[in-house]
């Protein structure tokens, strides 16, 4: 007997290339060893100790491609969905929360729902001891929950108030809101782009071999870093075989504002700058015209989709069909703003399929297994992690987990019911019961093993009760966001051109 191998039995296995009936896969390790009946295994490690039953279905740990581990949320603290640019500013009238229990909250919701590896965007302010004590918290989260990240952190430093012209706009206000704005807001960020890439440089390299956590770079948009910074950011990627990750074409202002500022769409700008590559990935494109996706084919640059969060916010719907029969690698993200305010990816996945479907004959639209390929292999490639993550399969790393199948399939299903059909249908967070990352047990019976999720939620609360309240910047935000509303309204808007007609006024 190898006490190294265990296995993992199920009712079904979704390999993502195939599901096996009665199925499990044997484990050693990080590893996966073999995938197969679960007659052929048992017979092949006879005295190996099993993980699961004929209750469960076994799946690839789904892959979050772009999150922020937000905590408690906006919801939660009075602060209400918005347009992308409105809902910035009015997120001033947050207040902070522990880095480490903020982030605690948030994998075990994660992990809940099946989500093993996350793409996980974090801001930072403040002089470097700062933002390395924010960093460290985040991490140690990590550390301690054994969950898979890609900790991608970043600062703006450009465009706080406006894409490409606060100067213009500030000049627009009336005189007394302009001094409270810039009384309340800092004007510069303590830590400089060079020593903000020297930090994350050395980030990098620290975690190279680290067997879960790998650090990339986050400008958190190309208006909000400038370019100088986005090209170091991209070259440092490269020299130090990391990734990078901005949002861009978010919002439909971020898709005016190409032609604004840079005379082209952004996505031609990132590529005339030279920093597009497979190491390269956007959040959101939701404004990607095809030209722009030939761009990201072409480059390997890769967007994460976050349908929940465009919805939200009132970005609009990615042309996900289009990107994903254009070549473009695309995963799929819940950006800490998922649909139901619960991070649940089984609801994002369900939401992906159903925005994609055109009301028209004849027009392709996503099925169940193309998102189910999106939110595992195409996530994986966008973390530069193909050979790695997204499927159960010899060689790869066992992040796994098992879905208690009893409610999804009560009280009957039929023997031609397509299981992942069945899955991707029913399934919510609450019917993960198990999860292995690097085949360790990370959630059990559907709570963390790495901490006490009670009790983190229980110290947020008081925190948050003790937190001096926001009152000044809320009221600034209450006051600046209808000028905000207003500076946007009057940008001169293009005749547009939907990819499928979901109504029509005439
Ligand atoms: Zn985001």
């Amino acid at each position: 007997m190898n006490p190294d191998i265990s296995l993992i039995r199920g009712r079904w296995i979704f390999t993502g290339e195939t599901t096996l009936d009665q199925g499990a896969i044997a484990i050693q390790n990080d590893t996966i060893l073999e995938v197969d009946t679960w007659d052929v295994i048992q017979a092949n490690y006879p005295q190996a100790e099993v993980l699961g039953s004929d209750s469960f279905a076994v799946m690839p740990g789904l892959i979050n491609a772009h999150h922020h581990s937000n905590g408690v949320p906006n919801s939660l603290q009075g602060i209400d969905d918005d347009f992308l640019e409105l809902w910035l500013f009015a997120n001033l009238g947050l207040r902070a929360q522990d880095p480490h229990l903020k982030t605690l909250l948030s994998i075990a919701q994660l992990l809940q729902s099946g989500v093993t590896s996350v793409v996980d965007v974090a801001s930072m302010a403040g002089s470097a001891r700062d933002c390395l004590e924010n960093l460290h918290g985040r991490l140690q989260a990590y550390e301690q929950s054994g969950m898979r990240v890609a900790l991608t952190p970043g600062i703006s430093y450009e465009s706080v108030l406006v894409h490409g012209e606060d100067g213009a706009f500030l000049a627009s206000l009336p005189g007394d809101l302009r001094q409270r704005l810039q009384t309340l807001l800092p004007s510069h960020q303590p830590l400089t782009p060079t020593d903000h890439v020297d930090l994350i440089g050395a980030l990098v390299k620290e975690y190279q071999t680290h067997p879960h956590i790998e650090v990339w770079f986050g400008p958190p948009g190309p208006q909000w870093v400038g370019d100088e910074l986005l090209v170091q950011m991209a070259d440092a990627a490269e020299r130090l075989d990391t990734h990078i990750q901005t949002h861009a074409l978010e919002s439909f202002y971020e898709k005016l504002m190409g032609p604004r500022l840079y005379g082209k769409s952004v996505i031609a700008h990132l590529q005339d700058l030279g920093v597009l590559s497979p190491r390269f990935s956007i959040a959101h494109g939701v404004w990607l015209t095809e030209a722009d996706i030939e761009i990201l084919a072409a480059t390997g640059a890769a967007v994460s989709h976050n349908p929940s969060s465009n919805l939200r916010l009132r970005a609009g719907m990615a042309p996900l069909t289009a990107m994903i029969s254009g070549g473009a690698t695309v995963g799929l993200g819940m950006d800490g703003t998922a649909i139901g305010d619960d991070d649940d990816m089984f609801a994002e996945m369900r939401l992906a399929t159903r925005l994609q479907r055109s009301p028209q004959l004849g027009h392709a639209a996503p099925s169940y297994g193309d998102i189910f390929r999106v939110a595992t292999a195409g996530s994986a490639k966008l973390m530069g992690k193909a050979q790695q993550l997204g499927k159960l399969a010899p060689g790869y790393r066992a992040d796994v987990v098992l879905v208690n199948c009893d409610r999804i399939t009560w009280p009957w299903v039929s023997p031609e019911a397509n299981p992942l059909h069945v899955l991707l249908m029913r399934a919510r967070a609450g019917d993960v019961d198990t999860v292995l990352v690097n085949g360790k047990v990370v959630l059990q019976a559907g709570m963390p093993t790495g901490f006490d999720l009670k009790a983190v939620g229980q110290a947020l609360a008081e925190q948050l009760a003790a937190a001096p309240n926001r009152d000044q910047y809320r009221a600034l935000a209450a006051d600046v966001i209808p000028h905000l509303s207003r500076w946007y309204a009057q940008w001169d808007v293009p005749p547009l051109s939907p990819y499928a007609a979901f109504n029509s006024r005439v």
